[in-house]
């Protein structure tokens, strides 16, 4: 399978988290079954908090240890400190994702600890990926790097402070993230710019909020500053329960459709993935689901990239 662009799929994560419903843990199943048929390379199926806080994700190990038995899945999962990343090592999760903010007031929110303390946890992760036999990718996903919804404006040299912070604890990749979508196109770029400059390669991807509809743009500013990896919703679920007004992520449907049109490809089946929705549809039939091309339909004259 030839891809030009990884896209990792957080519904299952990112969105179930913000709805008010719990997922019975079979629907789960079948719905990352359905997303990995369609050839998602990556899925961030859970997260390993507490589930005192997040009933949603209290079957996390089960979810991760199913995800596990699909063939050629990457099975990624977050954690949001060193103890849930010591659970989701366990579970056999192949990359771990520690979400450390940029904005000091939505790291006490979400978190309850500051960016520097966060930087300590992904210490530990670090050290207990070093001393586990299947070794995890550890990626650090910079949050609100582009805005905050409590503090307004988030210093770029913060960011890069930051991601200098997250290699040397050890993480593997660096991820930018617009958790409240507040960036625009040329912010992406420049601060993709600067990021890289320090770390280089080790600035693999984005995850993209949708608030003020500059998901795609921005989507396509990260492309063609270089970046190949790509998070994503399928319907645009998701959000911050600690950034309020934030809104879904990028629609998985909608960026596979840019990228297929424009002739990046994907490895996705753009149908299989779209019969995904269904299975969301039944579970949660009062929630919107989102996407331009779903509701629209492919046009006649679409090709999937060859
Ligand atoms: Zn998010």
């Amino acid at each position: 399978m030839v891809r030009d662009v990884g896209i990792s799929e957080v519904g299952p994560r990112d969105g179930l988290q913000m709805l008010k419903g719990i997922m019975p843990t079979e629907k789960k199943k079948a719905w990352i079954s359905a997303l990995a048929a369609s050839g998602l390379p990556e899925i961030e199926v859970s997260s390993f908090v507490p589930p005192k806080l997040l009933p949603q994700m209290a079957d996390a190990a089960e979810i991760v240890a199913f995800a596990l038995t699909l063939p050629g899945l990457h099975v990624a999962a977050l954690a949001p400190n060193a103890k849930g990343a010591a659970r989701a090592i366990e579970a056999g999760a192949h990359k771990i994702t520690l979400p450390l903010s940029v904005s000091r007031s939505h790291s006490l929110a979400n978190v309850r600890k500051t960016p520097d303390e966060m930087v300590d946890e992904v210490r530990q992760s670090t050290r207990l990926r070093d001393a586990s036999p299947s070794r995890p990718a550890i990626e650090v996903g910079l949050s609100t790097a582009f805005g905050c919804t409590i503090e307004g404006t988030v210093a770029e040299s913060e960011v890069v402070r930051l991601a200098i912070a997250a290699v040397e604890a050890g993480a593997d990749e660096v991820g930018l993230a617009d958790t409240t979508g507040m960036a625009n196109p040329e912010q992406i770029k420049r601060v993709i710019a600067g990021v890289r400059r320090e770390i280089g390669d080790r600035l693999t991807g984005v995850h993209l909020h949708n608030t003020f509809g500059l998901g795609l743009a921005n989507a396509l500013a990260a492309y063609e500053a270089g970046l190949r990896a790509f998070d994503s919703s399928q319907a645009g679920l998701g959000g911050c329960p600690y950034a309020p007004g934030a809104s879904g992520n990028i629609v998985t449907e909608d960026l596979v459709y840019m990228f297929e049109s424009m002739g990046v490809r994907t490895g996705i089946d753009l149908w299989k993935l779209m019969a995904g929705r269904r299975i969301l549809a039944d579970a949660f039939p009062d929630e919107p689901l989102y996407g331009y091309v779903p509701a629209a339909g492919l046009p006649k004259n679409f090709r999937p990239a060859a």
